[in-house]
């Protein structure tokens, strides 16, 4: 045991209220997360709602309920009791909105250290002066126009209650170095940042301000977050510096891409998070597979449960680019999931799905087989919302499907429709005490041999009469789910459809 008092690990989710979880803050809140748990640290969570302009309601509700769906448990900060928002914590609020009065008074504090100034330039100026800028083909940024005021002018702007906002005064020409967690050493040379605003005119934060405050004051040691932040991260260093702060540790997360990289993004699919919950994928699932997204163990194993990621995450084997978002890889992962769960979870998860697909049946009613029928279906399914069609064959009570779908390969109508009647004479003789898998099999298998047909020209027709479909679960098991009655009424349905 070490003598010394090891730093505390503190990690924070930060995100900005949007009114969804999108899938690449999962993977930055359960990076967080997962270094946290390891370390033996804290998970905190913080909302960033300075921007009044974007303010969503229910928001924090949604992201809340999202979390605690993917089983990523806030140790700090704002968190859910009793389906309500509540807060936890020494260093509250965690809502930036409720921190105002902190971020004045370290914007005035650089105010007087002469680290920031007030700038009175209008918006039209800031126009004027983006457009020459553009123009030329410069970079747009404040050129300073208010750096060097007077204290008089200043004074007498402020007397008058001029609108204004307080700007960073960034130091001239200074080289700055840090390192990142993913892309290692990075430097920086201070004429290429912009005199960036820290307090708006509305008296708000920005996110620059407000982020490098909270992280600071809340204890954070590790900055977890996407690749699109690494540019405001120059930014921040220069404030923990003029504020004469510990820097902390920065881990910049490789972007998530469409298969045909470019960025994930709302247009090519689904990105929130409720959006993967609603089609029927399980949390662990996407909990496993966005844990992929940008890490790997170096072997060979795919499936982890939230414990094993904990204990085998590792922080430093972040890969550099960028990650696939690959939603065959999800299905793949998910029915590995949906195959492993108990019957009794499986039943709980597929009956609102079943009951929204089928409303005028009651899943609660013991009168529908239903253990039998999710029996069949949940090593088959990749997703929960695949269960409607798949099991439409026993809701609907009529099944819709073309003639020529009951014939099988190089098979003929007459010849099917003989198969069909053959099959319908032996079972009209099976004695309901066997109408059991196993005997079905056995006497329609013998039927088989013993009128020297292939499986197929047996089977198939069987298969579609019975489903509709051309791809279901194995005949026999459905017909033993169907029962005689109804087995017997679609084999003959299906002989006159080929009869017509
Ligand atoms: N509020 C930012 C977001 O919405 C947080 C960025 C950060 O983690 O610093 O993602």
């Amino acid at each position: 045991m070490s003598l010394f008092k090891q730093p505390k690990i503190r990690t924070r989710f930060a995100p900005s209220p949007t009114g969804y979880l999108h899938v690449g803050s999962l993977r930055t809140a359960l990076y967080s997360y997962l270094f946290a748990k390891q370390k033996k640290g804290k998970f905190i969570l913080r909302i960033e709602d300075t921007d009044q302009t974007r303010a969503v309601n229910g928001a924090v509700e949604n992201l809340l309920q999202a979390l605690t769906w993917a089983g990523l448990t806030v140790d700090e900060g704002i968190i859910e009791k009793n389906g309500k928002t509540a807060e936890k914590g020494r260093f509250g609020p965690y809502k930036q909105s409720e921190r105002l009065k902190i971020y004045q008074k370290y914007a005035q504090k650089l105010l007087k250290t002469g680290q920031a100034y007030y700038c009175f330039c209008s918006p039209s100026r800031l126009e004027t002066l983006r457009h020459q800028q553009e123009q030329v083909k410069q970079p747009t940024r404040y050129d300073g126009h208010c750096r060097h005021l007077s204290e008089e002018e200043i004074n007498q702007k402020l007397k008058t209650n001029q609108s204004r906002v307080i700007r960073m005064k960034v130091p001239e020409n200074q080289t700055l170095e840090f390192t990142d967690g993913v892309r290692g050493q990075l430097t920086f040379n201070t004429k290429d940042i912009d005199d960036q605003i820290l307090i708006k005119s509305d008296g708000y934060p920005t996110y620059h301000l407000a982020s490098v405050v909270d992280d600071h004051l809340m204890g954070i040691s590790h900055i977890i977050r996407g690749e699109e932040w690494l540019s405001s991260t120059p930014k921040h260093i220069l404030l923990y510096l003029a504020l004469a702060w510990p820097v902390p540790n920065f881990v910049h997360l490789p972007l998530l891409l469409n298969p045909d990289k470019s960025k994930l993004s709302k247009r090519q699919g689904d990105v929130a998070v409720e959006d993967y919950r609603r089609q029927g994928y399980l949390p662990e699932a996407l909990i496993n597979f966005v844990a992929l997204l940008g890490w790997n163990p170096g072997t060979d194993q795919e499936l982890f449960s939230l414990a094993e990621l904990i204990e085998k995450f590792n922080l430093n084997k972040i890969n550099k680019s960028g990650a696939i978002f690959d939603l065959k890889k999800l299905d793949w992962m998910n029915s590995q999931y949906l195959k492993k769960i108990a019957p009794a979870r499986f039943a709980e998860l597929a009956k609102p799905f079943l009951q929204k697909r089928f409303p005028q049946f009651d899943f609660n009613n013991q009168q529908i087989p239903l253990a039998e029928i999710l029996a069949l279906e949940q090593t088959r399914i990749s997703r929960l919302d695949q269960l409607g069609t798949e099991t439409e064959f026993f809701f609907n009570a009529e099944l819709t499907y073309p003639p020529e779908l009951l014939i099988w390969k190089k098979s003929s109508a007459a010849a099917t429709r003989k198969n069909l009647t053959l099959l319908t004479e032996r079972l009209v003789n099976c004695p309901e005490t066997d109408w059991t898998i196993a005997k079905l099999e056995e006497q329609i298998k013998q039927l088989i041999t013993a009128n020297n047909l292939t499986n197929g020209e047996l089977l198939w027709p069987m298969r579609v009469a019975l489903t509709g479909q051309a791809k279901s679960p194995p005949p026999f098991e459905v017909a033993m789910i169907l029962g005689p009655e109804r087995t017997l009424k679609r084999l003959t349905i299906a002989s006159k459809k080929l009869a017509e």
